[in-house]
C-alpha cells in the first residue's frame, strides 16, 4: 500500500508528526523500533519549564497532543518563576512516565487514519532527488508522498557508562545504524552530538525524612487550554538534595575514569544541562549543586536524581549517590549513562523541515542537533502538518518569530544551525512579552483551527474569550477616573493609592499593587468573566506600553522585509558583511529582504546593514 505520510520514529516528534498527519485526513504509517517505546520519555519523568512550557502550549494551542498527554498522566504541577513578570513564567509538570507512553501509544493506536508497525527502517527510497519511501530490516518496502524522519538520539547512538560502550539508541535498545549511514551517502551534513542521564534508585532505600519535600503549586493549572476546568489533581512531592564535598572529592579523583574527560565521548553536549562531573570540573569553587529527587511514576517506587547526569563508571554512581544526604542507603536501579548520536545540521531543511537536497524527505526533533521533547514534539508537528499541506498543494505553514517560540525555534535552527544540543530559553524570542504561555491559544489556535485539528466547540469558546479581553481593555482605555472625593474613597476602600489627576483606569489597573479580584470592583462585566480571561486583561493592562512598542517594532520589520533589492545589486560592494553571507546573496540573489531573511547563515544585523546599503544606493539614484 502507498500511504501519504511515512514518520520513522515514534519519541515525541513522531507522535505529534504522525498523529496531525492523520488527523488531517493523510493515510498515515508510523514505522517505529518498538511500539512499547512510543512516547517514552527518555530521561527526566517531566514535561515543560523555562521556555518549553511556552512550546507545549503552542503545540496544545495549535491542536497537538502533548498538553493532554501531560495532563492526563501529571504527578504534580509547578509554575516557575511564578514571581516573575508573565513573559519568563514556565509550567512544568512531574509526569507519570510510564502512562504517559501508554497514553500516547494509545493514542496513537486509536488513530483511524495511522497504521503503526514495529521495524527498523534502514535506507530511503530515493528517486531522483525525491523521497518515495523506506526499507526496512525485515526487508520490507514502505512507499509514501513524504517521508518524515524523527529518529532522536538512534541514528549511530553510543551509550557510555565509564569505559564500557555499546551501541545502542538507548540503553537496552537498538542503535539505528543503517539509516544514519544513509543519510550521510545521500551527502547530508552529519555531525555527533551528545547527552547524558541520571542514575535511578530504588524509593525503599531512600530515606525522604532528612530531604526536603517540594510540592506542587497549590491551585495546579492545566497544561492543556483543552483540558477541563474541573482539572483536579492529587500531587506527589519531589525532594531536594545537595551534593556536598565528598561528592565531589568522588566525582573528582575520578575524573581519569570519565568518558567525558578520556576523550572517549567526542560529540558535543547540551551546555545549559551539564553532567555532574562537568560541573564539578567547571564550577570547582562551588561547594554544593542542588539535586531534584523527583518520582517516575505514580506509585513513587523509583526516583530520579535531576541534576546529576553522568557517564562515570558503576562503582563511581554508587558511591557518589551514597555520599549525599538521605540517599545513604541508596540503592541504583538504573545507572545513568551518556549517549554519542549522529544529527543533521539543521541548516540543510527550509523552513517547513523539508530537506534541501532531496524532495519529500522531512526531518523532525533531536535529528535536528536539538534537545528536549518539548522541541521535538514543536517540530514533529511542524513537519507532519507541513508535509500534509505540501501533499494538498498548499501554502506553506511557517510561524514567524513575533508569532510563536515555534517559530524562533525552527528559524533558529534552518538559518543559523546548530553545533551543539540546541534548547529553547526564553532570552532566544525577540518579543517575549507578546509570546506568553498564557495567550498561546489567542495567538495559535485559529490555525490549528483551519488546520481542522482544533474543534468548533474549542474554537467558539476562544472566540468568546478574545471578545471579552477585547471588550475588557477597550473599557480600560476608554474610561477615566476623576480626583473627585467619591472616587478617592473607593481607591482607598480597595486599599490602592489615591490620584491627583484625571487618570485612566488602564493605568490604575497597570499598577502591581492592582490585583485582579479588583476588577470586578470597577465594572460588572468584569464579574461576569473567567479567572484566566481576567489574568489576561490584566497582563495586557499592566504590560500596555511594552506591548504597544513591540507591535510597532514588529509591524516596522514587517515593512522593512517587503523592501525590494534592486536587481544586480552589488553585494559584495558592501562593508560588514561576512565573505560568507555575500557568497549567499550572489548565489540565491533574493528578491526582497525576506528573501534574504529566510537564507540560513544570514543574521538580522546582515539585513540591516543590506537595508542601509539599499536605502543609500536609492538616494543616491534620486
Ligand atoms: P526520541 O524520543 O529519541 O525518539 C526516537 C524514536 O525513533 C524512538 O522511538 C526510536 O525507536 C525510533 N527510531 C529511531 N531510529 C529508527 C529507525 N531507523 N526506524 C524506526 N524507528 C526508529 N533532553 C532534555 O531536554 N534534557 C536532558 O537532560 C536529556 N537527557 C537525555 C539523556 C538521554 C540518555 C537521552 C537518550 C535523551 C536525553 N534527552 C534529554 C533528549 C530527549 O530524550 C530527546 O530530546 C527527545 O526524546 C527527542 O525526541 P525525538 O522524538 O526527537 O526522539
Amino acid at each position: 500500500m502507498v500511504y501519504d505520510v511515512i514518520v520513522i520514529g515514534g519519541g515525541h516528534a513522531g507522535v505529534e508528526a504522525s498523529l496531525v498527519s492523520a488527523r488531517m485526513g493523510k493515510k498515515t504509517l508510523l514505522v517505529t523500533m518498538n511500539i512499547e517505546k512510543i512516547g517514552a520519555v527518555s530521561c527526566n519523568p517531566a514535561i515543560g519549564g523555562l521556555a518549553k512550557g511556552h512550546l507545549v502550549k503552542e503545540i496544545d494551542a495549535l491542536g497537538g497532543s502533548m498538553g493532554i498527554a501531560t495532563d492526563a498522566n501529571a504527578l504534580q504541577l509547578r509554575v516557575l518563576n511564578a514571581s516573575k513578570g508573565p513573559a519568563v513564567r514556565g509550567s512544568r509538570a512531574q509526569i507519570d512516565m510510564d502512562r504517559y507512553a501508554i497514553y500516547q501509544r494509545s493514542a496513537c493506536l486509536n488513530e483511524p487514519d495511522l497504521d503503526i508497525i514495529q521495524d527498523m527502517v534502514e535506507s530511503l527510497i530515493i528517486d531522483g532527488q525525491e523521497c518515495k519511501g523506506v526499507t526496512t530490516e525485515l526487508d520490507i518496502e514502505y512507499r509514501a508522498k513524504k517521508v518524515i524522519i524523527a529518529s532522536g538520539t538512534f541514528l549511530n547512538g553510543i551509550t557510555h557508562i565509564g569505559f564500557k560502550q555499546s551501541q545502542s539508541g538507548r540503553i537496552g535498545e537498538f542503535s539505528s545504524k543503517g539509516l544514519g549511514d544513509n543519510l550521510r551517502e545521500l551527502g547530508f551534513d552529519v555531525g555527533r552530538l551528545k547527552t547524558g542521564t541520571t542514575p535511578r534508585i530504588d524509593a525503599k532505600s531512600i530515606n525522604f525524612d532528612t530531604l526536603d519535600a517540594h510540592g506542587g503549586d497549590e491551585k495546579p493549572v492545566a497544561f492543556s487550554f483543552r483540558t477541563k476546568s474541573s482539572f483536579n489533581l492529587t500531587q506527589i512531592p519531589c525532594y531536594i538534595g545537595y551534593t556536598n564535598s565528598s561528592t565531589h572529592t568522588i566525582i573528582e579523583s575520578n575524573f581519569d575514569r570519565a568518558p567525558l574527560f578520556s576523550g572517549q565521548i567526542e560529540g558535543v553536549g547540551p551546555r545549559y544541562c551539564p553532567s555532574i562531573e562537568d560541573k564539578v570540573n567547571r564550577f570547582a569553587d562551588r561547594d554544593r549543586h542542588q539535586l531534584f529527587i523527583e518520582p517516575q511514576t505514580s506509585e513513587a517506587t523509583e526516583y530520579y536524581i535531576n541534576g546529576m547526569s553522568t557517564s562515570l563508571p558503576t562503582d563511581v554512581q554508587i558511591k557518589m549517590v551514597q555520599s549525599i544526604q538521605g540517599l545513604e542507603s541508596a540503592k541504583i536501579v538504573r545507572f545513568g549513562y551518556a549517549i554519542e548520536y549522529d544529527y543533521v545540521n539543521p541548516t540543510e531543511l527550509i523552513h517547513t523541515l523539508e530537506t534541501k537536497k532531496i524532495k519529500s524527505l522531512y526531518l523532525a526533533g533531536q535529528i535536528n542537533g536539538t534537545t528536549g521533547y518539548e522541541e521535538a514534539a514543536a517540530q514533529g508537528l511542524m513537519a507532519g502538518i507541513n508535509a500534509v499541506l505540501s501533499i494538498d498543494n498548499k501554502e506553506p505553514f511557517i510561524l514567524r518569530r513575533d508569532e510563536a517560540y515555534i517559530g524562533v525555534l525552527i528559524d533558529d535552527l534552518v538559518t543559523k544551525g546548530t553545533k551543539e544540543p540546541y534548547r529553547m530559553f526564553t532570552s532566544r524570542a525577540e518579543y517575549r512579552l507578546l509570546l506568553r504561555e498564557s495567550n498561546a491559544d489567542q495567538r495559535l489556535s485559529h490555525y490549528g483551527y483551519k488546520f481542522g485539528l482544533v474543534s468548533d466547540e474549542f474554537m467558539n469558546r476562544l472566540n468568546l474569550k478574545i471578545e471579552s479581553i477585547k471588550k475588557g481593555i477597550e473599557f480600560l482605555t476608554n474610561r477615566y477616573m476623576t480626583p473627585s472625593k467619591v472616587n478617592i474613597k473607593f481607591l482607598n476602600s480597595i486599599n490602592e493609592e489615591k490620584i491627583a489627576d484625571k487618570t485612566s483606569y488602564l493605568n490604575i489597573v497597570s499598577r502591581s499593587s492592582f490585583s485582579i479580584d479588583k476588577l470586578d470592583l470597577l465594572n460588572d462585566m468584569f464579574k461576569s468573566m473567567d479567572i484566566e480571561t481576567k489574568e489576561e486583561i490584566s497582563i495586557d493592562a499592566k504590560y500596555y506600553r511594552y506591548i504597544q512598542k513591540q507591535q510597532t517594532q514588529i509591524d516596522k520589520m514587517k515593512q522593512l522585509l517587503k523592501v525590494k533589492i534592486p536587481q544586480n545589486f552589488d553585494f559584495s560592494s558592501i562593508s560588514g558583511l561576512s565573505n560568507e553571507v555575500v557568497e549567499k546573496f550572489n548565489t540565491y540573489n533574493p528578491p526582497t529582504l525576506f528573501e534574504a531573511s529566510n537564507i540560513s547563515g544570514v543574521t538580522p544585523a546582515a539585513i540591516d546593514i543590506l537595508h542601509m546599503n539599499i536605502e543609500i544606493q536609492r538616494r543616491r539614484e534620486l
